[in-house]
């Protein structure tokens, strides 16, 4: 399928490694220039690289950290007016919310909420001029059904929800658009870090973890990585456009219910 967005320009924030990285592959694929974020030069380099070579598209690296207001600037610098944005940033760490500080919420906020709000702050305008935009969030599926483990990200994450399900209603006339992807359990290193902590709790070895989260889920096994950067590929293109302010959950069915 011909998603009608090559020669378009994306930014995608957090992409040397797992989600991030696979939606910008799929974009790349769709022959749309790059600029991907990462703290880790040398991963970040590599990865644009890799996905130049396999693409032929053009994949600029921005070295910075996204939650900071240089690491945006650096990206923007490369990119100053993208055609599509894909947010993303780690997420905040697991605990219990009795020891989360202040400082821990308000990183959680400042990652996985305000930072997306400043990047969508910086592009929605020219998107709004050209009468062409695709803004996609990656958030969780801890925005649907909270993991209690995971206070910081139900928290923050909601607010961003709710920040673009107000925004996506007032843009859509301009041909842009506003949406969530809402990964559940994928196969990349934030879910080894997630079963490393949840083994020290169980006792269970890091691997058995890792097993029953496939085991446990409807479709016997965790996501890909590409299949999560198939679906934002979508949302990005042309025939996605009318499609707005919706929460895409890609859980494999893990959240039960009739609709
Ligand atoms: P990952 O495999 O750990 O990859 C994270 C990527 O983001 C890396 O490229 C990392 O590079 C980059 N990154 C992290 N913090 C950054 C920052 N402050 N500035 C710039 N780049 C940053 O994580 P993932 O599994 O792809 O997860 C992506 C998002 O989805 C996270 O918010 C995660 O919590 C959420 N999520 C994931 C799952 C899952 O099962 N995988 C489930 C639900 C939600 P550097 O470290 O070099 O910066």
């Amino acid at each position: 399928m011909d998603l009608g967005i090559s020669g378009k320009r994306a930014i995608v924030c957090a992409a040397s490694r797992g989600l991030g990285r696979a939606c910008a592959l799929a974009l790349a694929e769709a022959g749309v220039s790059v600029v991907i974020t990462g703290r880790d030069r040398a991963v970040l380099e590599a990865t644009a690289a890799e996905i130049s070579q396999v693409t032929g598209a053009q994949v600029l690296a921005a070295v910075g950290d996204i939650t900071t207001p240089e690491g945006r600037a650096a990206a923007l610098s490369l990119c100053p007016e993208p055609d599509i944005l894909v947010n993303n940033a780690g997420g905040p760490p697991a605990g219990d919310f009795r020891d989360f500080t202040e400082a821990m919420w308000q990183n959680a906020l400042n990652a996985n909420m305000l930072s997306p709000v400043a990047m969508i702050k910086a592009v929605i305008d020219p998107m709004i001029a050209r009468k062409f935009g695709r803004i996609v969030n990656i958030t969780s599926a801890a925005v649907k059904s909270p993991i209690a483990a995971l206070a910081l990200s139900n928290g923050a994450r909601t607010g961003l929800t709710a920040f673009v399900a107000g925004l996506a209603r007032e843009v859509a006339k301009h041909n842009v658009t506003l949406n969530n992807l809402l990964p559940g359990p994928f196969d990349t290193d934030r879910l080894r870090v997630i079963a490393e902590n949840t083994a020290k709790q169980t006792g269970r070895s890091v691997a058995e973890e890792l097993a029953l989260r496939g085991v446990n889920n409807p479709a016997g096994r965790v996501g890909r990585p590409e299949e999560f950067g198939a679906a934002c590929a979508f949302l990005c293109s042309a025939q996605a456009g009318f499609i707005v302010g919706q929460n895409l959950l890609l859980d494999g069915g893990a959240f039960n219910s009739t609709l």
